[in-house]
């Protein structure tokens, strides 16, 4: 599984003031949707293209458009979604489908209440949004979710991540043919005993909506 923690500048800066506990809700979203632009931008380099030809006012010139089947952009209900459109906007043409996964905040088990998704994911290439890599326990059912659909590449894109929940992917699907990724703002210490990230940024559902 690769896993690629962006190491930039402004990345550290918007992740910075995203953990700030100051943050109000309408800058963390704001703030959260530069960081997936910015993360969709690495999360992408073997995006499939294929070549074309076009006309510049000069001369022809050889370059690359995305090919088909479209990339598809699977956010996570609910946090996922405050990074949908962080992520259309580097990716405008790309399909996008949802997943509603809760999980159990005494077992830490999820569960899918919705799915909205291609039933044949056959040579797609997949971006889950998922904010948080906690435990890893949703990330890695919605991954098998889209596996078993018969998607070839998935990459997660997720604001933070622990190790723990990077061990969790690894090793359930360590031996599969499909090519996982992981692309993250950071990777913090551990988890708590509430299977909150440390020192992470909180719940990220309640900070981009609000408790509910
Ligand atoms: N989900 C969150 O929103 N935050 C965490 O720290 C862990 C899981």
């Amino acid at each position: 599984m690769r896993v690629h923690v962006a190491d930039h500048p402004l990345v550290a800066h918007k992740l910075t003031a995203l953990r700030d506990e100051r943050t109000d809700s309408p800058t963390f979203r704001r703030l959260a949707e530069e960081l997936v632009t910015l993360l969709a931008y690495e999360a992408t380099r073997d995006v499939r293209t294929i070549p074309v030809e076009v006309q510049t006012p000069v001369a022809p010139a050889l370059g690359v458009r995305l090919a088909q089947p479209r990339p598809l952009v699977v956010p996570i209900l609910r946090a996922g979604l405050g990074m949908l459109d962080g992520m259309v906007r580097l990716l405008p043409t790309a399909e996008v489908g949802f997943l509603g996964m809760v999980r159990d905040e005494s077992t830490l088990v999820a569960t899918t209440y919705a799915d909205r998704l291609p039933a044949d994911l056959s040579d797609r290439q997949v971006y889950v949004l998922d904010p948080m890599l906690a435990t890893g326990g949703t990330l890695a059912a919605a991954i098998e979710l889209l596996l078993a659909r018969g998607a070839y590449e998935v990459t997660a894109i997720c604001l933070l991540a622990a190790p723990e929940g990077l061990e969790h992917l690894r090793s359930s699907f360590a031996d599969r043919d499909a090519t996982v990724s992981v692309v993250t703002a950071g990777l913090d210490e551990k988890l708590n005993d509430r299977g909150y990230i440390v020192p992470g940024l909180g719940d990220a559902g309640d900070r981009l909506y609000g408790v509910v």
